[in-house]
């Protein structure tokens, strides 16, 4: 498989294409959709499917201009799907449940439920690579304080991640590192959040609040 990263719109977006042979998957179209069907065109590629991160705006507002220049089926968690269905043609949205593969070309592209950044996100697996969206960004993680965010979800996620294979490529949503991809081996000995060794100590460094002070020695 092939994966190019464009970096698009004003906020460090990602939006990424996946080959394999002539079919291509696009995740998160949101700005700048010409520019991507420009790689489609040059590459001579057919796209298939668009695989959805997350529902934020900064991730899906390319869909509906996408979907009006491919047939691509838009792929989603299901806790998310209304506000696709509301942002694209609904018929072209389909809910993606956790482990649910996508066929491309020879490939499959596996989906993993990774919320906590938002209340259903998803990230895709190829097999040597994980796009993670807003979840993981090289050295940093998402968000927790929007609307369906939760940090003791967003760490399980981040876990989930950690666990793949360490040669695994980590692209994500955002620009936000000192490169613009990783490993998941990189980020498990350098990214401050995935260095946490609890629950509590990650959701206090993502939210900002100290951890509870120690009680040994005096009170
Ligand atoms: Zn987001």
């Amino acid at each position: 498989m092939e994966i190019v990263q464009v970096e698009v719109g004003l906020l460090q977006n990602f939006s990424t294409l996946i080959a394999a042979g002539r079919e291509c998957a696009i995740v998160d179209p949101a700005f700048e959709v010409d520019r991507l069907l420009t790689v489609v065109r040059e590459r001579g590629w057919t796209v298939r499917s668009v695989l959805v991160t997350h529902s934020h705006h900064d991730h899906i507002d390319g869909v509906a201009e996408l979907c009006a220049a491919t047939s691509a089926l838009v792929y989603v968690g299901a806790g998310e799907l209304e506000r696709l269905r509301a942002a694209a043609p609904a018929a072209m949205v389909q809910p993606i449940a956790d482990g649910e593969a996508i066929p491309l070309g020879e490939h499959r592209i596996v989906a993993l439920a990774t919320p906590g950044h938002t209340v259903d996100g998803r990230s895709y697996f190829t097999g040597n690579a994980i796009l993670t969206g807003d979840t993981l960004f090289v050295g940093g993680c998402g968000r927790t304080d929007f609307p369906g965010g939760d940090a003791p979800t967003l760490w399980r996620s981040l876990q989930r991640i950690a666990s793949l294979p360490e040669e695994t490529r980590v692209y994500p949503g955002h620009d936000y590192g000192a490169t613009p991809t990783s490993t998941v081996g990189w980020e498990g000995t350098h990214n401050p959040y995935l260095l946490c060794r609890s629950e509590s100590e990650f959701v206090a460094l993502r939210t900002g609040k100290s951890p509870p002070r120690p009680t040994r020695g005096f009170r």
